[in-house]
């Protein structure tokens, strides 16, 4: 470790110290301590206006972020290079009776090897000199550190510099990102304002192992994003006593979940990287009661991982699979009614059943087609009383599908698809533009000189696998994708919005330079003095320093 590494450990381990767990006043502290930290360098003593607080509208807790503002002297005035990191952590709650220990470092240690048994790996890399522990040090403390120590050492050569740094430190990753969502426009604005161009976005968000025993180090460029597709099953009940007389929603809800669940045939495969299958996340049927009734409404969602495909082609997978599902579970109910015929000699019919899917986006066109502007109103104000009851995003939207069908003259059964917040845009860096070609250029080179320098399997994948503020930083060009996406999701612009413009305009390729750990959000969360304190700063400076050389 050279003094650059020890230094950067020294701040993360302050930095750990002050407890910054998200939707607290600890958010606050960390920006202030940030800020002040920055405040005592030359480069910000010289220019105090470059360093400043930006507060997050209409926040609560008064959170804000913290930018500075680096100006190169060296040419390329206009060029720019967004360094981001998150200052909150997840809870502590997790520590138990070692809470007031969780983000001390020093005592950690020994104090929780001795109060909780960990497989046996586990216990001997905790009792490892390598391996630094506390709630938040490796996600992400040490990464916003190693930005403050370059920031320190790039501020003093600005004559070296061909464009400008931009860091922002921003609150709420761990929730709602609302630090990088207001970040956003201050990024826009400084574009607009100071005519900034953005080269890339540089984050150093924790990097970890990829399976068990894997032994390499990695750099992503590049984000995975991220939907929420959900499923509105409408089914015809009937009494048990006549089961074949209805269509069981719970029914065609299994064979949705049967047909999507971990279904690899929806990974997004991109140059040979593939994302997690879509895993379902939520199921339940609308009855409130026990009855013989059946349910004649289920809903479903799943977390959708993206590489490649955009909301409208996701949507398209999901109500091709919807249709699928609808037409097995119709086929079944067919030959075993047949059976069910034949067993008590009855005469048998085939069943009325027909498939049909809708989108959101359909069921709301043919509702208002029907009753005309009368709908929005009612969807405005079944909102309005949501809104003040603070109902959870996924059960907002689930509200406004039932209630918009509900007016629908067609009430055969169907299925419904939609979408519900949050949504993340992947980033995918093919090397098509100038931006993406240089960033690439300059990450594999940085990659492989630290692959000659130090001891580590160090490689370069396209797409960082957590999601994370980083899917902010570009959104899809095409306004039809986008419109797909909107007209589908009953919450966007009443509890959800994205600054879909914002983000279009400041759009720039993305690299996650992270510190190597293990057990992020887990009692065990450490990070590597190897790796992370050597090769990580020594790829980060490179990069830094690659994004803003030349004319
Ligand atoms: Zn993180």
């Amino acid at each position: 470790m050279n003094s650059i590494g020890e230094k950067i450990l020294r701040l993360a381990v302050e930095l750990t110290q002050v407890r910054s767990v998200v939707g607290t006043a600890g958010e606050v502290t960390v920006a202030e301590h940030i800020h002040a930290h920055l405040a005592k360098l030359p480069y910000f003593r010289n220019h105090p206006e470059d360093l400043r607080f930006q507060p997050i509208p209409g926040d609560p807790l008064g959170r804000k972020n913290v930018l500075a503002l680096i100006r190169g002297r060296k040419s390329n005035p206009k060029r720019a290079v967004l360094c981001l990191g998150h200052i909150d952590t997840v809870g502590i709650q997790d520590f138990a009776e070692l809470q007031p220990e969780a983000t001390q470092p020093d005592q950690l240690k020994q104090k929780l090897a001795a109060a909780v048994k960990f497989c046996d790996e586990t216990a001997a890399e905790i009792a490892s000199d390598n391996w630094v522990l506390g709630r938040g040090i490796f996600d992400m403390k040490t990464g916003v550190a190693a930005l403050m120590v370059m920031l320190e050492l790039l501020s003093g050569q600005t004559e070296d510099l061909a464009g400008n740094l931009v860091f922002a430190g921003v609150p709420d990753e761990e929730g709602q990102s609302a630090g990088m969502l207001a970040a956003v426009a201050a990024v826009e604005a400084l574009a607009v304002e100071e005519g900034w161009d953005f080269a890339a976005a540089v984050d150093t968000d924790y990097m970890t192992t990829r399976y068990p025993g894997d032994d390499h180090k990695y750099v992503y460029i590049g984000s995975v994003g991220k939907l929420l597709p959900c499923f509105y099953l409408y089914g015809e009940e009937t009494h048990v006593g006549e089961a074949f007389n209805g269509l069981d929603a719970n029914l065609l809800a299994s064979e949705v979940l049967y047909q999507m669940d971990l279904s690899t045939d929806l990974c997004d495969v991109a140059e040979g990287e593939v994302t997690q299958p879509p895993v379902s996340l939520h199921q339940r049927d609308l009855k409130a009661e026990y009855s013989v009734q059946t349910a004649n409404a289920v809903s479903i969602y799943f977390n959708y991982a993206t590489h490649s495909s955009q909301p409208d082609e996701v949507l398209a997978k999901c109500k091709a699979k919807a249709a699928e599902s609808f037409a097995s579970v119709i086929k079944r109910l067919n030959e075993e009614y047949e059976k069910y015929c034949r067993l008590s000699h009855i005469p048998h019919q085939p069943l009325p059943w027909q498939v049909q899917v809708l989108t959101y986006e359909e069921l709301y066109n043919n509702v208002k087609a029907e009753m005309g502007d009368e709908i929005d109103g009612i969807i405005e104000e079944l909102a309005a009383g949501l809104k003040a009851q603070k109902v959870d995003d996924r059960e907002f939207s689930l509200a406004v599908v039932h209630e918009v069908h509900k007016y629908y003259s067609d009430q055969n059964s169907k299925i419904i698809v939609y979408f519900a917040p949050p949504y993340y845009p992947h980033i995918y860096v093919k090397g098509e533009d100038a931006k993406e070609k240089r960033l690439l250029d300059v990450v594999n080179g940085a990659v492989e000189e630290a692959g000659e320098r130090y001891d580590y399997k160090i490689v370069t994948r396209k797409f960082y696998p957590y999601i994370s503020d980083l899917s902010y930083c570009r959104i899809a060009r095409e306004d039809e994708t986008i419109a797909r996406l909107v007209n589908n999701m009953p919450a966007w612009s009443r509890t959800y919005a994205l600054p879909v413009e914002a983000i279009r305009r400041i759009g720039m390729p993305v690299v996650n330079i992270g510190p190597f750990g293990k057990d992020a959000h887990k009692l065990s969360e450490r990070v590597s003095k190897d790796y992370s304190f050597d090769a990580m700063p020594f790829i980060l400076e490179k990069t830094l320093r690659g994004l803003l050389a030349g004319e």
